[in-house]
């Protein structure tokens, strides 16, 4: 079979067909892989015309970087990573900023340290459609990308559906539980610590990205009413009996009474409905008049998953490869995939180098290692700061045995501590450095 130009090989050797000795089709693919030009395929007539393997990576956020990381340690490997921003904005971190004592610089890093990686080219589009018979992806500006291989890390959409009257008041009411939406909730907190009077703020039940920042970012926020004597208070709805997930809610609940006389939490208490311009919410307890606002929606995958047809609200992957159920020449990774593994950065970009290093190994076309008893999924390390100079330490280690489901095994702090609080900055700042420096 002449593979067609859209059916391009997924190793040198599936290139070479399968007649070949296998020692002689390594031979030929590491031959392709480090020469990096069209020699290994002149045998091949006119499958691809291309020399080397092209994977192209889906958002240039957490797991994004983990990806191209990992693959551009790998030489040959031809290396398109499609990011919309200019630059990269850290979520984690976050909560100093919107409760107006950070600095959005510590947040901002530039990509120029990726674009110098081998084999790696940053185009800085959208992707708007994965024609995966084609094994292409099609770019908000018309260009289209071929793949051998398509990691798509493309995080999170709210579901705005979830609450009704939502959608209308969008601008009014920012998350910022993505990347670039923070300074307009920080906008809200600063007329809040201005103006005083009711700030709601809410927390949706799982799975949703890093569950313990809802609560954060309501403590630092009410470190600066106390600072700052302003006569407001905070009304935390939580959807949940307690904070989540279920290690992590002794601990926060302990923090919150720190701020027992500014937020007054209420657990269990499903949001219904909002008109932003008469400034209530209908919620399982009645209505609640707001002056102001930060709800946390419920969660999914990036639009980009169901469109594909990888999945419902979380695309759907084997573990522990993260690749696609539907398709195996794409992997998905970071919070758009729906295994139980925490959705949090630090477990984003271990998927990612995972998922890097298993696509190196299908290009150079050797087996899948061997693998008994116990696989250890990428380590999970989260914080939930308290205040300004404290925070709780969450670690996730997850495990996974074939045929079962990964058991997750919680290490948290049983209260905040200032060793957490700047452990959270080292952390922050290391990791910061891995992907971007
Ligand atoms: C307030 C807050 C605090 C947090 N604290 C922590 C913490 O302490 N520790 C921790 O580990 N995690 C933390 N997280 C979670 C962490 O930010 C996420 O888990 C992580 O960002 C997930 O990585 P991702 O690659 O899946 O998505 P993202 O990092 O969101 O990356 C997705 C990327 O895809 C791009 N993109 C979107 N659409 C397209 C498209 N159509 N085409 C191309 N690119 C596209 C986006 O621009 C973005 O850059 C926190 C999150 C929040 C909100």
């Amino acid at each position: 079979m002449t593979p067609s130009p859209h059916n391009l090989p997924s190793t040198l050797s599936e290139a070479n067909g399968a007649n070949t000795p296998p020692w002689q089709r390594r031979r030929l693919l590491q031959a392709g892989l480090a020469a990096g030009s069209a020699a290994w395929l002149a045998g091949c007539g006119s499958i691809i015309g291309q020399a080397r393997p092209q994977v192209v990576v889906v958002g240039g956020g957490w797991g994004g970087l983990g990806a191209v990381r990992a693959l551009a340690a790998q030489p040959g490997i031809d290396i398109a990573l499609v990011e919309p921003n200019e630059r990269f904005m850290s979520c984690p971190m976050s909560g100093h900023y919107v409760a107006t004592v950070g600095k959005l610089e510590d947040l901002l890093h530039g990509y120029e340290r990726v674009d110098a990686l081998p084999g790696v080219k940053r185009i800085r589009d959208r992707v708007q459609a994965i024609e995966r018979d084609r094994r292409e992806v099609a770019l908000a500006s018309g260009q289209r990308l071929r793949y051998d291989y398509l990691v798509l890390s493309p995080g999170i959409e709210y579901m705005e559906e979830s609450l009704p009257g939502f959608a209308a008041a969008r601008e009014a009411l920012p998350v910022g539980f993505r990347a670039f939406e923070h300074p307009a909730v920080r906008a809200q907190v600063e007329r809040f610590l201005g103006q005083g009077g009711t700030f709601v703020m809410s927390a949706p039940k799982p799975p949703y990205r890093c569950p313990p920042a809802p609560y954060e970012r309501a403590m630092l926020i009410a470190e600066q009413v106390k600072r700052r004597g302003v006569r407001g208070k905070i009304v935390f709805l939580d959807a949940n009996a307690a904070p989540t997930p279920a290690p992590t809610a002794q601990p926060i609940l302990g923090a919150l009474k720190a701020y027992a006389d500014i937020i007054d939490y209420r657990s269990n208490v499903e949001l219904q409905a909002v008109d932003a311009g008469q400034r209530t919410l209908q919620t399982s307890e009645g209505a609640l008049r707001f002056d102001h606002a930060n709800l946390v929606l419920p969660m999914r995958a990036h639009p980009l998953i169901r469109q594909s047809g990888l999945g419902q609200r979380w695309a759907e992957v084997e573990l522990p490869t993260f690749q696609a159920k539907a398709d195996g020449r794409i992997f998905v990774i970071g919070d758009a995939q729906g295994s139980p593994q925490p959705k949090s950065g630090q477990v984003a970009f271990g998927q990612g180098r995972a998922v890097g290093e298993e696509i190196a190994r299908r290009l150079r076309g050797e087996a899948a290692p061997a693998t008994q008893g116990e696989i250890d999924l990428p380590l999970g390390i989260c914080w939930a700061a308290t205040s300004h100079d404290e925070a709780i330490n969450v670690n996730v280690v997850t495990t996974f045995k074939p045929g079962e489901a990964p058991k997750l095994r919680f290490t948290v702090d049983p209260q905040p501590s200032a060793r957490s609080g700047s452990a959270a900055w080292s952390w922050a700042r290391g990791i910061w450095r891995t992907m971007l420096g």
